[in-house]
């Protein structure tokens, strides 16, 4: 009786251990990088938080893991999954491209983000005159990029393989690694992302997100 318990216990311990071990080759949420509320007086309320990091990043991450498993994808990086899933020629792109690809963008965005009001690098500051005339026409410029993406997608500050910067939009969830472009800053312009605290002004959002919500030593790092 005592033997059959403990190979009960052995069994289960191992069982355990397996699907331990499953799930850790699995891509998980990581967390937001401060609290939920912590962007609320910038204009990112902890209830768009809620939604948007807790349910709809959470659920590319449940479906992208879902649309990988047993596939030759299983063990890859995002980066990787993203270059190879990516179809140039695509109308609509597949169900993995499409999970994993915003499961990276997200956790790029949160990042991208601060609570602290941060200063511009001189660095980047530089760099955004020398590409696009002045910090004002870099800013407007974004917001024209994300305010004429037609429904759901991204707009971003891309290094590009010759080093310039370039302003790019991209529908869905295509993102400059698709291009061979370094990301340096993206904003969501699902409407998921600004409904709760915009409703329907997307433009709005867009400015206040430069204005009150970029971490701009972030974006310089990437630089
Ligand atoms: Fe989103």
């Amino acid at each position: 009786m005592l033997h059959g318990i403990r190979n009960l216990i052995y069994y289960y311990s191992l069982l355990t251990l397996t699907l331990e071990g499953a799930h850790n080759m699995a891509f998980e949420l990581p967390n937001l990088p401060y609290s939920h509320d912590a962007l609320a007086d910038n204009g990112m309320s902890k209830e768009t938080l809620e939604y948007h990091h807790d349910l709809h990043h959470n659920a590319y991450v449940t479906n992208g893991n879902a649309a990988i498993a047993g596939t030759e994808w299983e063990n890859k990086s995002l980066e990787e999954i993203i270059v190879g899933t990516y179809d140039i020629n695509a109308v609509a792109q597949n169900g993995i491209f499409n999970n994993i690809s915003q499961l990276w963008n997200h956790n790029q965005f949160w990042e991208m983000m601060g609570p602290g009001n941060s200063s511009m690098p001189s660095e980047l500051e530089n760099s955004l005159i020398e590409n696009f005339g002045s910090i004002d026409d870099f800013k407007t410029k974004f917001c024209a990029a994300g305010a004429g993406q037609f429904g759901s997608g991204w707009c971003w500050l891309v290094s590009d393989k010759d080093g310039s910067l370039k302003i790019t939009k991209t529908e869905n969830g295509v993102n400059p690694i698709c291009f061979g472009q370094k990301t340096l800053l993206g904003c969501d312009v699902w409407e998921h992302s600004y409904y709760i605290d915009f409703r329907n002004k997307r433009p709005v959002y867009l400015t206040n997100f430069l204005d009150n919500l970029v971490n701009w030593e972030n974006v310089a790092s990437r630089m």
